[in-house]
């Protein structure tokens, strides 16, 4: 094809793209370059990320935004000045190939980037969260890593954890305050506290080995096993925390800083750290970016006696026996699960099914504390965007539950024809794709949410 006919194709392609951009998102394209670019045929529903556009783009100037709309397959950035826009189109425009499989991206100059409710937010911290940066030296920050050694070596998928003082048992959250273990914080920690503004002798200390792309779960931190405030020391390299509650805020931890998580921040937001390569935030200059390095985190907490008496009785478990049903989960995971896995062989890869923005919404919406079963799960698709919810799948798919439990999502295996679920177990049930096989339990609500309030 000469270079005038192919040039006649991509203006037709992308003449395409733009005129749904438009009627989807109202951003118009301009003639002339602007600060302001939009990738035409490549968003969040083809797996592109704030993360990868970093990657790509920052290169050419200094990105101010960043925009993904969820469910759609465009996006948008925003450099500081137009010199930066124009050197980044030149190079990427029908060249990039981060399109979906590995086809190259169309770019458009637009007059402004979308505003989105998923902004992410960098002004703030959320209310008690407190950071000190430099809160070691880097003499100090060598004594505590020499205190922990952890395998290098091999490919851990997960990351690797020591516990001093009481374990920190992953399976009921919480601690066995009756078995505190022989290993106590080690004395070397001990200055740490002297240099706080107020009193706290923790008992509990636990070591997080992260290497780069590993991460862990949204959670709060159970409240009837710890007291206020949870101090994490981050060693080695920086990483971005996210914190959660109806919006995110995503929290710079630099390396020999302190996290001091107090208050609401404690006990009514979820903290969790994205497994990714490169970590992304915004600043008051536009986002930043680092490529990720290995990160080893002191996390100190003071073993809680008695029952949690706090004023966030939605997340409370001492509170709030809602959370029971989060031990039904693990029950039923325990009897429905850990047989079959004995079976499970062979590499399973996984298939790359996005979630449907409807449901998604639904399942965004659900209250806290609400208990919401996927009845044909698949690959758990639909699970990890709402960390106030409890999550409950099914799957007939081995395999595919054996995927969803590496991502971390309780799953059973079972026949949507006759679920092994006692009545009133769920809040919330969705069934996607696979509803005509459903028989409907009259018990079951279906498609409602009904959390306490
Ligand atoms: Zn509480």
């Amino acid at each position: 094809m000469d270079s005038n006919k192919l040039r006649k194709k991509v203006d037709r392609k992308l003449r395409k793209h733009l005129h749904i951009i438009n009627k989807e998102t109202g951003v118009v394209c301009s003639e002339i370059p602007t600060l302001n670019l939009g990738i035409c045929n490549a968003g969040q529903i083809n797996g592109l990320t704030e993360e990868i556009i970093v990657e790509h783009f920052s290169e050419y100037g200094p990105l101010e935004r960043i925009v993904l709309i969820p469910g759609k397959s465009c996006a948008f950035m925003r450099y500081k000045d137009i010199p930066s826009a124009v050197k980044a189109f030149d190079a990427t425009n029908t060249q990039l190939k981060i399109a979906q499989d590995g086809k190259p991206i169309y770019l458009a100059y637009v007059e402004t980037v979308p505003e989105t409710s998923s902004e992410k937010i960098y002004d703030r911290l959320p209310p008690g969260l407190q950071i000190i940066e430099n809160f070691i030296t880097e003499e100090e920050e060598a004594t505590l890593l020499s205190l922990c050694h952890f395998e290098t070596s091999g490919g851990m998928k997960h990351r690797q954890v020591k516990h001093y003082g009481y374990e920190f048992r992953y399976d009921i959250n919480n601690v066995d305050k009756n078995k505190p273990l022989p290993e106590k914080i080690p004395t070397e920690c001990g200055f740490l506290w002297d240099r706080l503004s107020f009193n706290f002798r923790p008992d509990q200390l636990t070591i997080n080995h992260y290497k780069p792309g590993q991460g862990i779960p949204s959670h709060v931190d159970t409240h009837s096993a710890f007291e206020d405030p949870i101090l994490s020391l981050s060693l080695n390299a920086p990483v971005v925390m996210e914190f959660k509650k109806n919006e995110t805020i995503c929290v710079l931890l630099p390396r020999r800083s302190l996290a001091i998580i107090s208050g609401e921040s404690r006990y009514a937001w979820s903290h969790g750290i994205v497994p990714r390569k490169y970590d992304f935030y915004y600043t008051e200059d536009g986002c930043s970016s680092f490529k990720r390095d290995t990160r080893i985190s002191f996390t100190f907490r003071k073993v809680l006696k008695g029952e949690c008496n706090c004023s966030y009785k939605l997340n409370c478990d001492s509170q709030n026996k809602i959370t029971i049903e989060s031990a039904l989960a693990t029950k039923l995971e325990n009897q429905h699960v850990h047989d079959v896995y004995e079976d499970i062989a062979g590499h399973f890869s996984e298939t790359r099914h996005k979630p449907w923005p409807n449901v998604l919404n639904f399942v965004e919406k659900l209250r806290v504390g609400s208990v919401l079963v996927d009845v044909g799960c698949g690959n758990g698709k639909y699970f990890g965007h709402n960390s106030q919810i409890i999550e409950l799948g099914t799957d007939r798919s081995l395999k595919l539950n054996e995927l969803c439990k590496e991502r971390g999502f309780e799953v059973f295996n079972g026949n949507c024809l006759s679920l092994p679920l006692k009545d009133n177990t769920a809040d919330a049930v969705i069934s996607i794709a696979v509803i005509h096989h459903l028989r409907r339990s009259p018990d079951i609500r279906v498609g409602q949410a009904t959390g306490e309030e």
